[in-house]
């Protein structure tokens, strides 16, 4: 049978079809292939982003956890995350659906109105899709988004520059927590972060959004731009409920537990005042959590004195059981 998922783990995997598949995307109208937040490619003068993510009934969600308008809204909002991250806005949206033959059609009524929704209010259309039987509600967003400035890679932090992540980290993640312990919460929706992501990317040297636990995808830009991200424990924006609910495990939870969905990007210390002048417009909270600093693409987890403190690397994997959502809840 030879290695089977659960042996290899999400991440490793993708790494792995990147070293085979390098090939299949570079050159041509592909300017930034598999492995970052999205595709960029240039079918014409401006490059277009595109992506694509997954909203599976039992691994993402329960049905019983919010009315299938929310969800459809999650559902957009997690794939439109992706094209925020590198600098770009949401312009059209693809949705495939596959649903169980019992569910009530005006569940999917207000599911696909929840994607409408959600697209039109970032800028963008739903413009198409497909629906197949299955034996869960799952869904498919593919997203093509434009960028009216600056492409934002993972790839470009340098040492010197500093880190900042908008928004808080760690309520969301609290949330699911609650709803898989079947305490009562509300599935949290990803922030519209596009106008942010806009924004930032005209000073971002790296960007990435915060899907999988900020430490795992620090680790992802430390690695794709080999340099380290030391983060400071003191400066990261818990959220206040995650604070109250976990007090001193709080921060390692934040870090780790993921469905953020904010912005965590690196800018050049040069481009900090022009930072600074991009803040009152973002439409969120932007908090420096640390610098780039030499080495190799690591995170590091620095306290007030500078020591290392340690971090648990495992952010969420799809494949690995011991970082799967439900370890999460324990
Ligand atoms: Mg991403």
């Amino acid at each position: 049978v030879g290695r089977r998922l659960g042996d290899v783990g999400e991440h490793a995997w993708i790494a792995a079809l990147r070293r085979r598949v390098g090939r299949w995307t570079a050159g041509g109208r592909v300017v930034v292939g598999l492995g970052d937040d999205a595709a960029v490619v240039r079918p014409g003068r401006r490059p277009l982003l595109f992506t694509t993510d997954a909203l599976v009934e039992d691994v993402h969600f329960r049905r019983a956890w919010a009315p299938p308008r929310v969800l459809g809204r999650r559902a957009f909002r997690v794939a439109a995350s992706d094209v925020a991250a590198m600098g770009g806005r949401p312009l059209v949206a693809l949705l495939a659906v596959e649903a169980p033959v019992r569910l009530p059609a005006a569940d999917l009524d207000a599911f696909v109105s929840g994607v409408a929704g959600a697209a039109r209010r970032a800028g963008a259309r739903l413009v198409g899709g497909n629906l197949a039987a299955g034996p869960h509600l799952a869904a498919a967003v593919a997203v093509l988004g434009e960028s009216p400035g600056r492409v934002v890679t993972r790839a470009g932090a340098r040492p010197g520059d500093r880190v900042y992540v908008t928004g808080t980290v760690g309520g969301a993640g609290l949330a699911i927590r609650r709803l898989l312990a079947g305490r009562p919460a509300r599935l949290p929706v990803p922030p519209d972060r596009s106008a942010a992501g806009v924004l930032l990317a005209t000073v971002a040297s790296a960007m990435i959004d915060v899907s999988d636990g900020l430490a795992q995808d620090a680790g992802h830009l430390a690695r794709a731009s080999g340099a380290t991200v030391a983060v400071e424990a003191a400066r990261v924006p818990v959220a206040p409920a995650c604070r109250r609910a976990l007090g001193p495990e709080a921060l390692i939870f934040a870090l780790t537990a993921g469905e953020d969905y904010e912005l965590l990007l690196t800018v050049p210390a040069a481009r900090e005042r022009r930072l600074a002048a991009l803040v009152p417009r973002l439409g969120c909270r932007l908090t420096r959590i640390g610098r780039v600093v030499g080495g190799a693409g690591r995170v590091r987890l620095v306290d007030p004195t500078g020591g290392t403190l340690g971090l648990p690397v495992a952010g969420f994997d799809h494949f690995v059981r011991r970082s799967r959502r439900s370890s999460r809840t324990s």
